[in-house]
């Protein structure tokens, strides 16, 4: 682990890494990456890389776990091994049980649960590389997976963190803030401005507290403004049509398309075919094919008694 800074931020406001103090880092987003989720999301968010596959709605078993009204969505965060520094040990710890549980509970108002009594909906994250704020990114990975699987949400959701060094609230703690600040302060929240998740390490006043959850909401306008754009440019050229609109054009569309293919033959009766176009009756066809075969069957007698020869 490297040691910790004399000063986090400079005399210009700056931090670390060249951001200001309520600069989210830089996000890549990808849509749809893996072909047997029913809904995927691979996002960098600094360094950290993350991918996201769920699952369902599908049958829950043992069944005995499944709830009569409401779908049971299952969050799973996990670390690969290789995700940090030194390799971390394989399977749940109690950090990721605890970090899946919380997660989980963080889409429990968006999600509309009660389409899908008895069925479960798995959404699995992986940390292909950590660097400070993995729960944050995972949840923002997740509920893209989430809208590519087609899972009726009210809304998104958007999580980031906010800390504190040198005395300064900082959006989006990178390493070495998360590492030797202050405070640690990762937040989730609904475009309504429902907070879905808070988890508090380290200290700050009543005021700062506040300060912080102002500071993580505008981090989380900007998240939804990233992840809309990642939605629109996976799914943007797609028409939404209310269901009573569309059974109408469907029906329209496959009258035109009827209507279309009725003039090709029209036209095609009209146009004047030229001798080698004109197709021969199957009947003289299917002599021709014989005689072709006897011909074909008699070069290979031939050939035999060449070869015999
Ligand atoms: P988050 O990643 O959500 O900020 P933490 O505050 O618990 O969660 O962890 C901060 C960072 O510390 C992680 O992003 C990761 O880089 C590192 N880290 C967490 N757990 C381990 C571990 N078991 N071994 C090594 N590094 C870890």
């Amino acid at each position: 682990m490297s040691e910790k800074p004399e000063h986090f931020i400079d005399e210009n406001g700056i931090r670390l890494d060249g951001r200001r103090v309520d600069e989210i880092r830089p996000m890549k987003i990808e849509i749809g990456v893996l072909s047997r989720a029913d809904g995927s999301c691979y996002l960098e968010w600094g360094n950290n890389k993350i991918l996201a596959a769920v699952y369902g709605p599908r049958e829950l078993h043992p069944r005995r776990l499944q709830r009569p009204n409401e779908a049971f969505v299952r969050y799973r965060y996990n670390m690969a091994a290789f995700s940090v520094e030194d390799r971390i040990r394989p399977g749940p710890s109690r950090r990721s049980t605890e970090i899946s549980k919380v997660s989980g509970e963080a889409f429990e108002p968006v999600i509309m649960i009660q389409y899908y009594p008895g069925a479960v909906i798995d959404v699995m994250t992986e940390v292909l590389q950590a660097d400070a704020g993995t729960r944050t990114a995972a949840i923002n990975a997740a509920t893209l997976a989430l809208a590519d699987a087609g899972i009726p949400m009210k809304g998104l959701v958007a999580a980031c963190a906010v800390g504190k060094v040198d005395g300064q609230l900082v959006l989006d703690l990178n390493k070495p803030e998360d590492n030797y600040g202050d405070a640690d302060l990762p937040i989730a929240m609904t475009q309504d401005g429902e907070i879905t998740l808070l988890q508090m390490d380290g200290h700050l006043t009543p005021e700062e507290f506040k300060a912080a959850l102002e500071m993580a909401k505008k981090g989380c306008e900007q998240i939804f403004e990233i992840q809309r754009e990642a939605l629109m440019s996976r799914y943007g050229d797609i028409e939404v049509v209310p269901v009573a609109e569309k059974e109408e054009k469907d029906s329209e569309e496959s009258v035109d398309v009827l209507e279309e293919q009725g003039e090709k033959v029209e036209n095609l009766d009209e146009e004047e075919l030229t001798d080698e176009e004109i197709v021969e009756p199957e009947a003289e066809s299917d002599s021709e094919d014989s005689e072709e075969s006897t011909t074909n069957a008699e070069t290979e007698e031939d050939e035999g008694e060449k070869d015999e020869q």
